[in-house]
């Protein structure tokens, strides 16, 4: 079994993601991790430039996440083997006054990596049904409602040659502590600490179970959810390295024909 159809959340099934080990390795260990890692990372440089060649597809890469979940170490270990040529980064923060005066998706479409290229969101539309719903920024209506927009909208991608694969980057409320602990304890971490945090981490649970819903109800053929298990970071990191070649080896792209005659061109000395 692949690793993907050992992380993939099948369609329709219900999560609990007390049942998903967040400290799960797979059977590999930390050397083994880091080699294949270093593999992958090649491979992903040449699947990456071959979907820019080939210009047909496009890959969104959704990274959703706890605090200190991983989403900036995964951008950092796994997308940089690619060639930032074609790699757009998007990190959503709180919506501007302008983004609020329109539909929730309306900042989202336009981040949407154009064909041949990628796009990662470091956060995504996702927290409209995630912050949105635990801090009740809008009625339980409006954000119950979306999870079937969200559907809608990905489908819509989909049809239109965008490859969407999300991730639920997964650790435990104890990990948590122990990287909020580093951040404290390391000054050159203080910049990444925040006291938002800690109002968020009282929240641990609804968080759990907004998450729960988003990815039961949102993941679908056309845009599946993978649950992580993070606690590892050199794990978390090979496991998205494996779902992207495997979800990129599967659009089995090829290099486009030329359109010249390559035997007749003469290049002069
Ligand atoms: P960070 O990723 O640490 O820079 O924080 C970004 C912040 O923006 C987080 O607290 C998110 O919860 C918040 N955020 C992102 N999207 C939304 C949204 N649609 N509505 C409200 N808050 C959001
Ligand atoms: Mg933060």
């Amino acid at each position: 079994m692949s690793f993907a159809d050992r992380l993939i959340i099948k369609p329709g099934s219900k999560v609990n993601l007390a049942k998903h080990d967040p400290d799960e390795t797979c059977g590999f260990d930390k050397d083994e991790a880091e080699s294949r890692l270093d593999a992958h990372r090649k491979r992903l440089f040449e699947l990456q430039e071959l979907l820019y060649a080939e210009n047909k597809h496009s890959l969104l890469v959704v990274l959703q996440a706890m605090d200190t979940g991983g989403k900036d170490g995964v951008i950092r270990h796994v997308m940089t083997g690619m060639n930032p040529i074609g790699v757009q980064i998007t990190s959503f923060k709180k919506p501007t006054p302008e983004e609020l005066d329109h539909d929730f998706l309306w900042r989202i479409h336009k981040a949407v990596p154009r064909i041949g290229e990628v796009g990662v969101f470091n956060r995504s539309h996702y927290e409209d049904v995630l912050v949105v719903r635990v801090h009740e920024l809008v009625p339980r209506k409006v954000w119950s409602d979306r999870y079937e927009q969200i559907n809608q909208f990905e489908e819509l991608l989909s049809c239109n040659g965008v490859t969407i694969v999300k991730f639920f980057l997964h650790i435990s409320k104890n990990e948590q502590l122990e990287r909020l602990k580093a951040r404290l304890e390391d000054p050159s971490k203080h910049w990444k600490f925040s006291h938002g945090d800690l109002d968020e981490r009282k929240l641990w649970n609804d968080y759990q179970r907004a998450y729960q819903d988003a990815i039961s109800k949102c993941s679908t053929e056309h845009a599946p959810w993978f649950i992580i298990p993070a606690n590892r970071k050199w794990f978390r990191n090979l496991a998205v390295a494996e779902v992207l070649v495997e979800t990129l080896e599967g659009l089995k792209m090829r290099h486009p024909k030329p359109a010249f005659d390559v035997a007749k061109v003469v290049l002069e000395e």
